[in-house]
């Protein structure tokens, strides 16, 4: 069931975007199911469920963590998570910093945006992360590695909404791109686009794909 599901997505992606299975508040044994199908990336939103099942399951799964990060969490997941998309605080950035180095490693991050109506959404805007990018003590973290954007659209019906939200967050990548990142090859991630909207994120110009309930079914 999971593997015809993931077999259904995979189809509609094409080979320049990354799928990332997300897998939370589902069991080892549905993740297992998709690795046996040849998923390797995962993502989960709550650092100790995603320690669990990383403790878990094979070693070659790379380990996306896609929800608000706490500080004081960082520790947990320093060691083995291959990508954190929701760095939004030179206060976080710092800390995964601190983190990595004492695990000898260089952990990739994503710079989360907001882009959707909804106020409850975590994430930088445009202006915030220019003047993070541009301070020194951003420039001084050399165990972070930024590899691009995230963010989400609003949760509504409104497909020109979306396409709208999508668009800005490939502008603000874009911008970054210029302005930051021009002679660096690493910053190419633009990760947007769930189940609900995937087809429309790749159009608007998505690399990373975070779909769940499409794979799993709901949760
Ligand atoms: C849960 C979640 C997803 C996946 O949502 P689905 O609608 O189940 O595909 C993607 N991104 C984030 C940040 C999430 O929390």
């Amino acid at each position: 069931m999971i593997r015809d599901q993931l077999a259904d997505v995979k189809k509609h992606i094409p080979a320049h975007v990354t799928l990332i299975a997300v897998s939370k508040t589902k069991p080892i044994e549905a993740l297992q199911e998709a690795y046996d199908a040849g998923q390797r990336h995962f993502g989960e939103n709550k650092v100790q469920e995603m320690a669990e099942k990383e403790a878990a399951l094979p070693e070659d799964i790379q380990w996306h963590l896609i929800g608000h990060l706490q500080t004081n969490k960082v520790k947990y997941i320093a060691e083995f998570v291959h990508c954190i998309h929701s760095l939004d605080s030179l206060k976080l950035a710092q800390e995964i910093n601190k983190q990595a180095k004492k695990h000898d490693r260089i952990i990739n991050c994503l710079l989360q945006f907001h882009i959707a109506q909804e106020e409850t959404k975590f994430g930088l805007d445009l202006q915030e992360a220019t003047s993070m990018l541009a301070g020194e003590a951003f420039k001084s973290l050399e165990n972070i590695r930024i590899i691009g954007v995230m963010g989400m659209a609003s949760f509504v019906e409104d497909e020109n909404q979306i396409r709208h939200e999508f668009q800005t967050l490939k502008a603000i990548f874009d911008t970054l791109k210029v302005q930051f990142f021009s002679n660096q090859s690493v910053f190419k991630e633009v990760s947007m686009g769930m189940s609900g909207d995937y087809l429309q994120a790749i159009q608007e110009g998505s690399t990373m794909v975070r779909v769940g309930s499409s794979i799993f079914g709901i949760r």
